[in-house]
């Protein structure tokens, strides 16, 4: 008689489950990783925002004499002037969405508070990532 080669089905079941278990860990890592990205990206955009507020205080200062942080984060001589493409970086956790800064920003001390926005528009997220 010819012997067939092939897999038990003990061999498969092995497999499969083995294929489970590394699944099982891979998946929360990679939407831990994803999270911890979007935390980066948000922090960057809010010290690049930070940035362009002590720029637009200076700048005022100088050519006015009085400084003044600008009234909203959408004041148009403030966006097209320190955004390259016009205006203001979205937040990674809301890309469809405009206005994510602007309950964290204090526009009389030129505040832009990161805890506030994450915990607004990140359900307080990024405060436990170690990426904030
Ligand atoms: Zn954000």
């Amino acid at each position: 008689m010819r012997k067939r080669k092939a897999f038990t089905l003990i061999e498969l079941v092995m497999v499969i489950v083995i294929i489970g278990i590394l699944a099982a860990i891979a998946i929360p890592k990679y939407i831990s990783l994803r999270t911890e990205a979007r935390c980066a990206a948000c922090a960057g955009n809010i010290s690049a925002i930070r940035s362009a507020l002590s720029a637009y205080y200076a700048k005022t200062a100088v050519s006015t004499g009085t400084q003044a942080f600008p009234a909203s984060l959408h004041v148009s001589s403030f966006v097209h002037t320190y955004f390259s493409d016009g205006t203001l970086p979205v937040c990674p956790f809301h890309p469809t969405v405009h206005d994510a800064y602007d309950d964290a920003y204090n526009s009389a001390s030129g505040v832009l508070d990161k805890t506030t926005h994450d915990t607004n528009q990140h359900g307080g997220v990024c405060n436990n990532t170690g990426a904030w």
